[in-house]
């Protein structure tokens, strides 16, 4: 199967018995285990702890280190495993916590990854009939945009490669084209049929089924809607999937028809869920998600550490495919907040945030206080500060969160210059000052 990549069998895989999907996982995770023995790295790593590829399986694997973005952003290179004259795309991450790392592909990884993304589309119910809307970048070195187009092209459907940014441009595709889904960020998604609404087109009449978004979470740990994913499938009349990958993975989870976590492809990836301390938590329990890629031939990485929270659901999933989902991204692990004995991430209180519609921009600060406890601030920017109360907003965020966090407020044009500042592709909403 690893090396052609059918979607029939792919499809049998899935409702395979337990022991039949083992083994062949082993087998698969064998493969990988000696195709990354072949890098700087894990050729070093494996000889310190002095063990084999072969005395590793699904049930030991987690006696192996974690590797961490640390560990790949020091020495890239230190992880290719295939020379140069192989290396057919050379992806660069998006650098969001530190310098962009190189990440080569060979043939059979980019092959490897359409596959990964024409199993997210079929699970989300697209089919051949299907043409989808393409906002998300191919160039600029990414790695999302290329994966969904060649995913599409594997599958059968009809992509529209119409990239990110420009409503009206975005528009006359949807009038000229028809299509039948949207791929891309939700915010701008949203920004789209917000658009359209005030130059006379109706987003829910489109003829829009599908929403494939990526970057920004659109469900909770619960698996609701948070108030951004609500919006949307109110705006366009359609159902929103979320979609979840990393470039040094080369692997994407999407959300199925049953809406309830991305689901781990079984060929294709072995996800964990771990603590502090790198143990596996218990099932169900929120945690970092760490992922072992497999079958990947020019940088293959085993245990990676995404330093993204999350839990992994394992009950039988609705849609009748036996592997596990990883559930809803709820936070970063550098940006977990303490206060009082309650844990929180910055993205929970933008989602209570995003509830209040008198909100126009808001900002987090979190400093360190003197008990242990991080001290939160939120800033809050409005047109007209004499009309905010921010006694309802406090009650409010204080329901939500269950912690009471302080709130300033002041005008909207000083918060966006605030936010605008740092200058980064995406504004920035949490500043960190606790190592001040
Ligand atoms: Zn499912």
């Amino acid at each position: 199967m690893q090396d052609h990549f059918d979607i029939n069998e792919a499809l049998a895989f899935r409702k395979a018995a337990p022991e039949e999907m083992t083994r062949r996982r082993n087998s698969l995770l064998q493969a990988h285990l000696r195709q990354a023995v072949k890098t700087p790295f894990y050729k070093k790593l494996f000889s310190r702890i002095d063990c084999r590829p072969e005395e590793i399986n699904l049930e030991n694997l987690n006696a192996l280190p974690l590797t961490s973005r640390q560990d790949v952003e020091s020495d890239p290179a230190a992880f290719f495993a295939t020379p140069p004259g192989i290396q057919v795309d050379l992806a660069l991450t998006s650098g969001s916590t530190g310098a962009p790392v190189l990440v080569p592909y060979t043939a059979r990884d980019l092959e490897r990854l359409a596959f990964n993304e024409q199993m997210n589309f079929y699970g989300a119910g697209i089919r051949n009939a299907d043409r989808l809307l393409l906002c998300v970048t191919l160039d600029r070195c990414f790695v999302a945009g290329l994966a969904y187009y060649t995913g599409l092209v594997r599958l059968g459907a009809s992509c529209i490669r119409s990239g990110p940014g420009q409503p009206a441009r975005q528009w006359e595709l949807l009038d000229r084209l028809r299509p039948t889904g949207l791929i891309g960020v939700p915010s701008f998604l949203l920004k789209m049929a917000q658009w359209g609404k005030s130059h006379g087109y109706n987003p829910g009449k489109s003829g829009i089924r599908t929403l494939i978004t990526i970057g920004e979470p659109v469900r909770r740990a619960d698996n609701s809607l948070t108030p951004l994913g609500s919006e949307l499938e109110k705006a366009w009349q359609g159902r929103v999937f979320s979609s979840y990958g990393a470039t040094e993975l080369e692997t994407a989870f999407c959300e199925c028809t049953a809406s309830s976590g991305g689901h781990v492809h079984p060929e294709l990836m072995i996800a964990e869920i771990v603590d502090e301390a790198g143990k596996p938590v218990k099932t169900g329990e929120p945690g970092e998600v760490v992922v072992t890629p497999l079958g990947v031939e020019g940088f293959p990485l085993i245990r990676f550490r995404t330093g993204d929270i999350a839990r992994l659901h394992t009950s039988p999933c609705q849609c009748g495919w036996q592997t596990p989902r990883l559930g809803a991204i709820e936070g970063r692990l550098a940006q977990r907040l303490k206060v009082k004995g309650t844990t929180l991430y910055p993205e929970m209180i933008f989602q209570a945030l995003q509830e209040l519609a008198e909100i126009q921009a808001s900002y987090l600060e979190v400093k360190a206080d003197y008990d242990l406890s991080d001290r939160i601030r939120i800033v809050i920017g409005v047109d007209d500060p004499s009309t905010i109360e921010v006694d309802r907003i406090t009650d409010h965020l204080q329901a939500r969160l269950r912690v009471k966090p302080e709130i300033t407020v002041k005008a909207r044009q000083m918060v966006q210059e605030t936010m605008e500042k740092p200058g980064g592709r995406k504004l920035k909403r949490f500043f960190d000052l606790r190592g001040e």
